[in-house]
C-alpha cells in the first residue's frame, strides 16, 4: 500500500488497522516532511469561520486535532528529554504549541452583530467571550478595538506547523516499529524523497495509493483539469522587533485575526498573514524581494489597523505556499475527497483515492478526515467518507 504523503492519514492508518493485519507503507514526497504548503502555514488553529460560526463538523475536528497534538507534543517531549540516543534529519523545537489563544476584533456594527450571533454557537471546548477595549487592551496593550468588543477564544492555539508534521512523523515511526512483529500482523512505514509523474506507474504494485499532493495534484496527468480546485498562492512574512526599538508583544499575548492575521510567535517574534493570489502557479517555498514587498504594501496596512504598533517591527524574510482551494458548498468550502479509480487506465487491481482540497484550514481538516479516510481506504467502503466531501464526483 502506498500513501502519498500525508501524515494524518498515515498516522491513522497505523492506528486503525486492524492488529492481524499486513500493513507496508511507503510515502512518497519530493520534497520531504512540510515541504508543501503545509509546512509554511501560519499555525493558527481553532474550529471558526472569519464571522466565528463554528464550521462544518467543527466539534469532531477540533477533537482531533487535539488528539493529534498530544500525540506530536508526546514525541517531542520524549525526544528532546532522550536525544543524545536519537539521529534526526531535524531538529525538533522545544516547543510546538503556542497556547496564548486568539482575538477576533468586530471591524464595523454589521460584523459586530454577525460575530455576536455566531459565537453563541460555540464549542464548550474552543469557548468565544466577548471581551470590551479594557480587557483586549490587557491582554495585548495598544491593541485598536473599533467597536468596543472583541471576541477572544482563549483556547485556540498557534502552532508550529512543520514542527508538528516533523512529530506527527516520528510517532508514526514509533508506532510501525512497535508493531512491527508478526503477533502484529507486521506493520512497515518508508519515506521515499522522490517525485511521482504517473499515478499508472503504481498499477500492481499496491493495494491502494492515496494522493495527497496538496495543489500539486492538478499536475499529475491522470487529475490535470479534472478536480474541482483552484490554486491561491499565500505570501506570509516574517516580522520581529529590534532589540532596541519600541514595545515587546505580552509573552502571555493572544495572536489576532482581522483583516491581516498575527500569528505570535515569541515578544519579538511575529508572524504576519496572508496574501491571496488565485490562480497562481508559482509552487516555489521561496518569495522574490519584489513579491515580499508587494506583499508587504498588502499586509502592513491591514495588521497596523488592529496593532499599529507593527510598525517598530523590521521585516525578516518571508515564505509561501499554494492552497488547493475547494468550491463553496451550502456546508462552506469543504474539502475533496474519495475513490478516483475511473480517473486512472489500468485493470484497477489498484484502488485510487483523492484526499485534497484543504483549503485554508488544512490544520483544522487534517484530523478527522485522515482518520476517515483510513477507514474507507482499510474497509475498500467509499460510503465511510462523509457524502459532502464526495459529492463533487457528481
Ligand atoms: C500562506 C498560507 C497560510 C496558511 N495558514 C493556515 C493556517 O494558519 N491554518 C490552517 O489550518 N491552514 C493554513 N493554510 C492552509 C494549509 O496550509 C493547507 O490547507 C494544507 O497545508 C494543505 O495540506 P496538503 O497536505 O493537502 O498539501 P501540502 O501541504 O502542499 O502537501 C502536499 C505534498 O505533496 C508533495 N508533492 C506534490 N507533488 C508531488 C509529486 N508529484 N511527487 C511527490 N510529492 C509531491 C509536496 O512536496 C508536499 O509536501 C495556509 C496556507 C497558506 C498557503
Amino acid at each position: 500500500m502506498v500513501l502519498y504523503y500525508s501524515f494524518m492519514v498515515q498516522n491513522l492508518l497505523l492506528q486503525h488497522s486492524s492488529e492481524k493485519l499486513h500493513l507496508k507503507i511507503d510515502i512518497y514526497d519530493e520534497s520531504g516532511i512540510g515541504g508543501g504548503a503545509s509546512g509554511i502555514a501560519g499555525g493558527l488553529l481553532h474550529p471558526y469561520s472569519p464571522k466565528v460560526r463554528l464550521l462544518w463538523r467543527g466539534a469532531e475536528c477540533w477533537k482531533e486535532c487535539l488528539k493529534l497534538l498530544k500525540i506530536a507534543e508526546r514525541v517531542v517531549d520524549k525526544r528532546n528529554s532522550n536525544y543524545h540516543n536519537v539521529q534526526l534529519d531535524w531538529n525538533l523545537c522545544e516547543s510546538i504549541i503556542r497556547r496564548r489563544g486568539i482575538l477576533r476584533p468586530a471591524m464595523d456594527a454589521k460584523h459586530l452583530d454577525i460575530l455576536t450571533n455566531n459565537a453563541q454557537n460555540c464549542l464548550p471546548s474552543c469557548k468565544i467571550e466577548s471581551i470590551d477595549k479594557d480587557a483586549a487592551e490587557a491582554l495585548v496593550p495598544n491593541i485598536q478595538v473599533p467597536f468596543n468588543s472583541v471576541f477572544h477564544m482563549p483556547e485556540a492555539v498557534n502552532i508550529h506547523p512543520l514542527c508538528y508534521l516533523q512529530a506527527l512523523f516520528l510517532a508514526c515511526q514509533d508506532l510501525a516499529e512497535k508493531n512491527s512483529t508478526s503477533s502484529f500482523g507486521g506493520k512497515e512505514l518508508f519515506m521515499h524523497k522522490k517525485s511521482i509523474d504517473r499515478l499508472c506507474d503504481f498499477e500492481g504494485e499496491y493495494d491502494a495509493v492515496i494522493v495527497c499532493l496538496g495543489a500539486k495534484a492538478d499536475l499529475l496527468p491522470e487529475l490535470s483539469g479534472r478536480l474541482p480546485l483552484r490554486t491561491c498562492r499565500g505570501v506570509i512574512a516574517h516580522l520581529q522587533l529590534p532589540d532596541n526599538a519600541g514595545e515587546t508583544y505580552p509573552d502571555h499575548g493572544p495572536s489576532i485575526l482581522s483583516d491581516a492575521w498575527l500569528a505570535v510567535q515569541g515578544p519579538r517574534d511575529i508572524l504576519v498573514g496572508s496574501t491571496w493570489e488565485w490562480k497562481s502557479r508559482n509552487y516555489s517555498s521561496v518569495v522574490s524581494a519584489e513579491e515580499a514587498s508587494t506583499a508587504l504594501e498588502q499586509l502592513l496596512p491591514k495588521a497596523s489597523a488592529i496593532y499599529p504598533k507593527i510598525k517598530d517591527w523590521s521585516f525578516v524574510g518571508a515564505k509561501a505556499g499554494i492552497r488547493a482551494m475547494p468550491p463553496l458548498t451550502s456546508f462552506g468550502s469543504l474539502p475533496v475527497l474519495g475513490r478516483i479509480d475511473d480517473l486512472v487506465v489500468g485493470n484497477h487491481s489498484c484502488k485510487y483515492w483523492f484526499f485534497g482540497g484543504l483549503g485554508a484550514r488544512g490544520l483544522l481538516y487534517h484530523g478527522l478526515l485522515g482518520k476517515l479516510m483510513a477507514q474507507a481506504v482499510l474497509f475498500n467502503d467509499e460510503t465511510l467518507l462523509p457524502v459532502e466531501l464526495t459529492s463533487w464526483k457528481k
